[in-house]
């Protein structure tokens, strides 16, 4: 891709290598919680800490954040891992911080010993009233002076079970006068008795964020811990903790999370949309997820180019989804293979062409590729479907397309003039009639006959149905977060249209799964991955234009 300046990470590794920091290593991880599908969110941090490592020549870890039992599952380690590589981006190594229970509970011990940890028989709210306010401090309670041998029994007990969940916790002796109110005895560990999706019930006690994060990284020797600003007042208890225990000195770095408009990205809102049904489930196409996405016809290429044309900011921001779109269009516009398909259809009779005939018509794939990437043989004939919307009883001026004594191109085929329609009883109208000119043919026209307008077309007799779903925005508004009420009030209910009826030219019954095409005039598609097994679906990526008005 195109020269960019230096973003500041990219700054700092450089500064790092420079100073021959690390032995010239750059070793990054992603690290989800296993609670849900990645999202395009996500694919931000994937992007930034393989491609940092990528470009010094480093590697990546992916390390399952899955400190926090009751959430996780495995469906999600799974769904992760296929969306990590469908992405492009190979890890080093795959770890579990629950690999690492039994070295936090041996640098929890010796935190003790050095008297930098205590238990606390004390409840929740207990431990936030005494925390003091960011103005005036927190004041010590009488756990707070427990001995050493006192404190190493009472946690050897709360790992052996002997307590119920909340009777106690571990913390940190830090300072209760901190300003950063993180550093006021943090929580530590926490009473949890709970089945883990890796250790099952070996464990009754499960170390804290803040206390699994940075110990994690160090064990792994991750070089630079990149993660979201929202841990920028973490920062300094991940460096407590590191210089306390003496371990590999990981250095966090913090950038602004992707916002995207017109949809959510918290896991827990995404589960909710899923558990309420009000999406078909996590890899629907209206989801702003990886797997959603992937469904929807979105490519790996151009959600990386999404990621770098956002670049990685130090500031939050809201992030126009139509940045998303337009990385999508280009790439397809590049690569989907062009067919014809017809949504809205109405018969045209070409009254002049033999009844009966077939003719095979050339039309190439890919007009943007020189040598078009082959193409494919049209059928025609004298009955064609067309959309319903290229024709007009009463068509206005500049109308390049079909009233009566109007002309068109057929495309790849002939030029055709509108002679009469056919009504129904109720006034609808049910066949155009049109006579073609012989010596129109794409590509050998002879006629002299110029026309504004191409429309595309199906050949009646040769058509094959589809079922073609189409999608808009899933929120009404730009932030449904930040609206009072529900965020679910201002689902958008029109955000998938579902037509039955549509022909498509015969080829398209071969469609690759996971191949772009390009539905002339009418936006870039993609087969279904969960179509019903006797039928053709077909989900819009994409509309040709950006038609989305404000
Ligand atoms: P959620 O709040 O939705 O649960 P999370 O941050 O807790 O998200 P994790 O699974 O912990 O989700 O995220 C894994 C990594 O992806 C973290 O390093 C996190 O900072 C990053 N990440 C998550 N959401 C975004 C986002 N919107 N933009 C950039 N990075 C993100
Ligand atoms: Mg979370
Ligand atoms: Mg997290």
């Amino acid at each position: 891709s195109e020269e960019r300046s230096l973003n500041f990470l990219e700054e700092i590794v450089e500064e790092d290598l420079a100073a021959g920091k690390n032995n010239g290593r750059v070793l990054t991880r992603f690290p989800p919680e296993p609670n849900g599908y990645l999202h395009i969110g996500h694919a931000k941090s994937i992007c930034l800490n393989f491609g940092l490592a990528q470009r010094y020549g480093g590697q990546t870890n992916l390390r399952f954040d899955d400190t926090n039992p009751s959430k996780e599952e495995t469906e999600y380690v799974d769904s992760i891992k296929e969306d990590v590589k469908w992405l492009g981006f190979n890890w080093a190594n795959e770890f579990y911080a629950s690999d690492y229970f039994d070295n936090l509970y041996e640098f929890a011990v010796g935190l003790i010993k050095k008297g930098l940890a205590y238990v606390d028989d004390s409840t929740a709210e207990e431990i936030a009233s005494q925390k003091g306010t960011p103005t005036e401090p927190g004041t010590p309670n009488q756990y707070r002076s427990r001995s050493v041998e006192e404190n190493l029994q009472l946690f050897a007990e709360m790992k052996d079970g002997k307590y119920p969940d909340g009777a106690k916790v571990l913390r940190a002796k830090i300072d209760l006068a901190s300003p950063n109110m993180l550093m006021r005895d943090p929580l530590m560990y926490r009473i949890k008795h709970t089945h883990h999706h890796r250790t099952g019930d070996k464990w009754c006690i499960y170390p804290m964020y803040d206390f699994a994060h940075g110990e994690s990284d160090a064990i792994e020797e991750i070089t630079h811990s990149v993660c979201t600003l929202e841990f920028v007042s973490h920062r300094e208890l991940y460096n407590w903790f590191i210089e306390k225990l003496d371990i590999f000195p990981s250095k966090q770095y913090e950038f602004a999370r992707l916002n995207l408009n017109y949809t959510v990205m918290s896991k827990r809102k995404l589960l909710q949309l899923v558990e309420e049904k009000q999406v078909e489930g996590w890899d629907d196409p209206r989801m702003p997820t990886i797997s959603g996405l992937r469904r929807r016809g979105y490519t790996p290429a151009s959600i990386r180019e999404f990621c770098e044309r956002i670049g990685v900011a130090k500031r939050e921001n809201m992030i126009d989804v139509s940045l998303l779109e337009f990385c999508i269009r280009e790439d397809l516009n590049k690569t989907a293979w062009r067919r014809m398909a017809v949504l809205d259809p109405i018969k045209m009779v070409i009254t002049n062409y033999p009844e009966g005939q077939t003719e095979m018509l050339f039309s190439e794939n890919n007009p943007e590729v020189e040598g078009g990437e082959g193409g494919r043989e049209l059928p025609f004939s004298n009955e064609l479907w067309i959309e319903r919307e290229d024709f007009m009883e009463e068509p206005p001026k500049k109308f390049f397309r079909l009233g009566v004594g109007l002309m068109v191109r057929l495309k790849s085929a002939y030029i055709v003039k509108c002679e009469s329609f056919v009504k129904d009883a109720d006034g609808h109208v049910t066949e155009i009639h049109c006579t073609y000119i012989p010596e129109s043919k794409s590509q050998n026209d002879t006629s002299g006959i110029h026309v504004k307008g191409t429309i595309h077309w199906v050949s009646v007799p040769h058509a094959k149905t589809a079922e073609v779903r189409l999608y808009d925005r899933l929120f009404k508004v730009e932030d449904p977060s930040n609206e009072d009420g529900d965020f679910k009030d201002y689902i958008n209910p029109n955000s998938l249209q579902v037509l039955n009826n549509v022909y498509i030219e015969p080829d398209l019954a071969n469609a690759i799964p996971g191949k772009g095409y390009q539905f002339m005039r009418k936006g870039y598609f993609t087969v279904d991955k969960n179509p019903a097994a006797d039928k053709l679906v077909f989900n819009r990526t994409v509309t040709l234009k950006d038609g989305w008005v404000k």
